[in-house]
């Protein structure tokens, strides 16, 4: 999706909405609600953590505009786990971490003349880009999505809205350095990753390898844990009509 992030609004009510669902899971132990919601580095880094980016004087990993909310809620709901999580202590569940965290992304951008191609981080000729706030990378845009699924976090349109002036036009190998950096806080590595682009024009396999190195190299990873794949929509709806490009990404996380 072109950063469209109107879901920031009702980011409270879903992540307040999954918490209520998880910690009612008699089967999940509290340390783990607990690692998973609430002394999880994440949303407190998320929060406060000020990464100087070197294009801009002052920029905050999170707008300040949604500074506040996330702010408050990461307390609520942390009052609210606290709450759950001394009630049901007494079933002294015994503490077990979470080895595997698995997570999807999925993202579309209609594809406008007079824009560039960029998918993974490689500008790829073609008539058409993708029409978007930032550089429109639908590929690293679901695999971003992809990893702040994993883990457990809001998607890369409410961590980095388009509202914000600061993003636009942004590569986003910033969004993906922050999943990356976010990934390994939480004490995760990558287990494996495959994408697949659905687009019906230009051809992706003369790319194909440049795109994988480019999204290795982001990761991290080595590429035989990286995979990508490229599908055409057979001439159908907006994708088969060269109006549009989606992808889809599913990524295994391991603990450390
Ligand atoms: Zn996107």
């Amino acid at each position: 999706m072109p950063l469209v992030y109107e879901k920031i609004g009702i980011f409270p009510s879903i992540y307040t909405s999954s918490l209520r669902f998880s910690t009612k899971l008699s089967s999940i132990p509290a340390a783990m609600a607990s690692s998973l919601f609430f002394s999880t580095p994440i949303p407190t880094k998320l929060i406060s953590k000020q990464k100087p980016f070197s294009h801009h004087s002052s920029n905050p990993l999170l707008p300040q505009s949604t500074i506040k909310p996330l702010r408050s809620l990461v307390v609520s709901t942390a009052a609210a786990i606290e709450a759950e999580t001394e009630t049901s202590s007494s079933n002294s569940t015994p503490l077990k971490s979470l080895p595997f965290r698995v997570g999807h992304g999925f993202d579309l951008h209609r594809l406008e003349p007079g824009y560039p191609l960029i998918i993974g981080g490689i500008n790829i000729p073609h008539d058409r880009g993708c029409e978007a706030h930032s550089d429109g990378d639908v590929l690293l845009h679901c695999v971003v999505d992809a990893i702040l699924g994993a883990l457990g976090l809001p998607d890369i349109g409410q961590i980095f809205p388009d509202t914000d002036p600061k993003w636009k036009g942004a590569p986003s190998s910033v969004f993906m350095e922050e999943a990356v950096r976010l990934m390994h806080e939480a004490g995760y590595e990558l287990g494996n990753l495959d994408a697949t682009l659905i687009l019906q024009r230009p051809k992706v396999s003369p790319h194909k390898e440049s795109i994988r190195a480019n999204l290795c190299k982001l990761l991290g990873a080595d590429p035989s844990v990286v995979n990508l794949k490229a599908k055409t929509h057979e001439k159908v709806d907006s994708l088969g009509e060269n109006r549009s490009i989606a992808a889809h990404t599913v990524v295994l996380l391991m603990k450390k």
